[in-house]
């Protein structure tokens, strides 16, 4: 297969709270395209760690368990060796130990070939911090989506009290700036705006007008003819 045979890819990257995952999933769904959450891998990788009592500063014991973390997303829910964890995944300490987890090299190598084969016919959009750097850097399309970090952590605190989980906006958001740096400076894949991405900033807007404005540029880049 040569390169310009390769399925379309739509790359959303950007940082936590931003609404990617939201935004990435309605795009996918009005191309028909498969949907890579790979921050949802991060934290798989990290939820397996702690069920193994393996620590997240453990770099070669994770790299071991990310080459064989069995792992299966169907019908919007995820699986952890056909065990449903959906909602385990996506509690604050599994996303701070998903981003303890990415620092480390040989853990986002073992993960690459996983995140890659995500690209299937018709096309795939991956959201996450190093989809149009790393994973895919040939993609068609580019956006780097980002909103005011207070304006994250409101969403997020939202989000939390909706699902009856208590919450701390105070605590969010500094967890959220801590998290923000540290996938910004880290060594390897650090999130940051690439000069060929489009920049989607959410802060005045909602989901559906952000989604808009991908499916509008994924046209005009002619990538979906
Ligand atoms: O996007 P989400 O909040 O689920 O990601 C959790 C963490 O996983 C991020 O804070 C980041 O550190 C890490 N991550 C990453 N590279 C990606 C996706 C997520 O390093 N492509």
């Amino acid at each position: 297969m040569t390169e310009s045979l390769l399925p379309p890819v739509i790359a959303i990257d950007g940082p936590s709270a931003s609404g990617k995952g939201s935004v990435a999933e309605r795009v996918a769904k009005h191309f028909g395209f498969h949907y890579l959450d790979s921050g949802a891998i991060y934290r798989l990788l990290a939820f397996a760690a702690y069920k193994q009592q393996v620590p997240w500063s453990d770099a070669k014991a994770l790299a071991e368990i990310a080459a064989r973390l069995n792992i299966r997303f169907e019908s919007g829910e995820t699986y952890l060796d056909n065990q449903l964890v959906s909602a385990e995944i996506r509690t604050e300490q599994m996303g701070k130990g998903a981003s303890e987890v990415a620092v480390h090299p040989e853990v986002r190598t073992a993960l690459l070939q996983t995140q890659r084969n995500f690209r299937k016919a018709p096309g795939v959009v991956g959201d996450g911090r190093d989809i149009g750097s790393v994973i895919f850097p040939d993609a068609g399309l580019k956006v780097f989506l980002t909103a005011a970090v207070e304006t994250r952590a409101k969403r997020r605190y939202d989000q939390l009290l909706q699902r009856g989980e208590a919450a701390s906006y105070e605590h969010i958001l500094q967890d959220l700036q801590q998290r923000d740096l540290r996938d910004s400076q880290r060594a390897v894949a650090p999130l940051k705006q690439l000069p060929d991405a489009i920049l989607l900033d959410t802060t005045d807007k909602n989901i559906e007008q952000a989604v808009n404005i991908i499916i509008e540029a994924f046209k005009k880049a002619g990538q979906n003819a």
